[in-house]
């Protein structure tokens, strides 16, 4: 295909995720896709540099985890990787920045990140201070208890004061369990990453772990038999792909491109090779939400 570089043109490339110039350089060591986007746009500016800063976990088994070669492995870390590939940036052009539960917002709004994908809860206050795209994958808060453990079911199970749990500072868990405590100041231990709780929770330091269920399905099977889930899920917890408030050709870029995925086989593919290895069944890719 030949094209002009018509602003027009470049624009409906851009937004059919990444039409390929013919014959162009690949800039990114072969791995790369030359591909063209709106000029002043976010996509062209990141795909001129060549290189894209992602804030994800790197202590969640099967989202993001960082592995013994230090690079992060997991379904959020795979979602990044094909946007990164839509921009024309292949995936050892990604700078990944481990980013915690608490400051997912700060770091997009600081700049020191172009995007977060890190089990990220698309919900209200947050939309205040940035933007999120999808969401691409639902999950629910869970609870998780030592395997021997049979005296939590669910987080009624918190209601008469004994229990401790644990969870993460600004997560929605840390927040959606406050109803179910009798007292929060003596029962709800909050660290600031996940794997903490995990080992609070072995040494009996707390009763139980409340997050995503993905997340402790996660521990539970990276620690074999020594943790459960209790009870069922209690809340939906739609994962988003946080970016900069206001940016709304790089929020439309990514919808875009999680709707190509959810269609043509990437996204299935994301999950059999990395959350999928502990649940095999294939989540069904939810509906993006244009706000
Ligand atoms: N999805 C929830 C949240 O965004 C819990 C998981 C997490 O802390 O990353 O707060």
């Amino acid at each position: 295909m030949r094209t002009k570089p018509l602003v027009a043109l470049v624009a409906i490339a851009g937004l059919a995720l990444g039409v390929a110039a013919c014959g162009g350089d690949d800039k990114g060591g072969g791995t790369g896709t030359t591909k063209t986007f709106e000029a002043g746009t976010t996509m062209e500016r990141l795909n001129k540099a060549q290189k894209i800063t992602v804030g994800t976990k790197f202590d969640q088994p099967g989202f993001g985890l960082k592995n013994l070669s230090g690079k992060p492995e997991g379904f959020d870390v795979e979602i990044a990787k094909i946007i990164a590939t839509e921009l024309g940036i292949p995936a050892d052009k990604i700078e990944w920045k481990e980013t915690p539960s608490a400051i997912r917002e700060q770091v997009i709004q600081n700049g020191d990140v172009d995007i977060v994908a890190a089990t990220y809860t698309i919900n209200e206050p947050r939309k205040q201070k940035i933007d999120f795209a999808g969401p691409y994958y639902v999950a629910g808060q869970h609870i998780m208890v030592r395997n021997d453990d049979s005296s939590i079911t669910g987080p009624d199970s918190f209601k008469d004061g004994t229990k401790k749990v644990c969870s993460v500072t600004n997560s929605t868990p840390a927040n959606n369990i406050k109803k179910y405590l009798k007292d929060e100041a003596t029962q709800l231990v909050l660290f600031d990453i996940y794997q903490k709780c995990v080992t609070a929770l072995e040494g009996k330091q707390v009763d139980a772990v409340t997050t995503d269920n993905v997340i402790l399905t996660g521990f539970i099977a990276n620690n074999a038999g020594k943790f459960k889930l209790a009870g069922t899920k209690f809340t939906d917890e739609p994962y988003g792909i946080g970016l900069k408030k206001g940016d709304d050709k790089f929020r439309e870029f990514i919808n875009k491109t999680l709707e190509t995925i959810f269609g043509d086989g990437r996204y299935e593919k994301a999950w059999r090779d990395t959350a999928g290895k502990f649940d095999p069944n294939l989540p069904a890719p939810p509906s993006v939400n244009r706000y």
